[in-house]
């Protein structure tokens, strides 16, 4: 599923590729892409420049030249390929279709085409993700009343995070989750931020003490920026490629623990798949 790191790679293409160039020309072969947009349809961007990139969480924001932005949300497998005229690919987000194959790809829902030729195909197997077109002025607003958290990049307020999570007593993974306690953080991330930290993700967060709660907050930038230099993690049907050992432990049941060589197993935690070092990450003494 992509997350932060996807989707920021998302952006950075789009903005070392994109930006400048005009939009020749829409293909929107799955209307309810737009099932919730302000603007129904794409015909306002054509003729339109991409001025800006930016990113809020998990929504990719672009900007245009008519005043108008386009919001796209890749919910559990939207994927941002962008074709060049001279050859290359660059493809963020979910791995189906395979970047090496053929586009349009049967799950390729919508395809732009730039004025140099650029193409950017928009494809997702699973039909979560979405598209909304609004005014530039309304993106703020809009964006707010997701009411997301704080970026889990950049600087987490470590204090007053750590404080919250000693009032919870839900499970330690559940809250990492939740996107109004910090944004941008999906299962993949949360299981290595709590393998680095040797936290067990069903350990209720109150449960955890200080020391380790803080670790837990100062891991998450680092394994967001991890991520980000990686290009975002590759997970195909539950597995994770390629072998260079990130991430750690998400889809690597049946692996061994590249720091103490236990094997990684899986388990759920509030109904997701949840991957762990059984040595690392010692589960919770359950209280009579
Ligand atoms: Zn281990």
């Amino acid at each position: 599923m992509p997350e932060l790191p996807e989707v920021e790679t998302a952006r950075r293409y789009s903005e070392q590729f994109l930006i400048g160039k005009r939009i020749d020309r829409i293909d929107l072969r799955l209307s309810k892409i737009l099932r919730d947009s302000p603007i129904p349809t794409t015909d306002v961007l054509i003729g339109a420049t991409l001025m800006g990139a930016r990113r809020r969480a998990k929504v990719m924001v672009l900007d245009f030249s008519v005043g108008l932005s386009l919001l796209v949300h890749f919910k559990l497998a939207g994927q941002w390929a962008i074709l060049l005229p001279e050859g290359g690919r660059l493809v963020a987000g979910h791995p189906v279709p395979k970047p090496e194959n053929e586009y349009p790809h049967k799950a390729t829902h919508a395809t732009i085409t730039f004025d140099d030729g650029t193409v950017v195909q928009y494809s997702d197997i699973r039909q979560f993700g979405w598209w909304r077109i609004m005014d530039t002025a309304d993106v703020d607003a809009a964006l707010m009343a997701f009411g997301f958290g704080p970026e889990a990049v950049g600087d987490l307020n470590a204090g007053a995070l750590t404080e919250i999570m000693g009032r919870r007593g839900i499970p330690v993974k559940t809250l990492l989750l939740d996107q109004s306690f910090i944004a941008g953080l999906g299962n993949i991330y949360v299981d290595e931020v709590l393998w680095r930290a040797r936290v067990h993700p069903a350990t209720p967060a109150r449960d955890i003490s200080t020391v380790k709660r803080r670790a837990i907050i100062r891991a998450i930038p680092d394994v967001m920026a991890e991520g980000i230099r990686q290009g975002g993690a590759k997970i195909i049907h539950t597995v994770a490629y390629p072998d260079n050992g990130f991430p750690a432990v998400h889809a690597r049941e049946g692996e061994v623990c590249s720091r103490c060589g236990t094997v990684i197993r899986k388990t759920r935690v509030g109904a997701r798949g949840t991957y762990f070092c059984p040595k690392c990450q010692k589960p919770p003494i359950v209280k009579s």
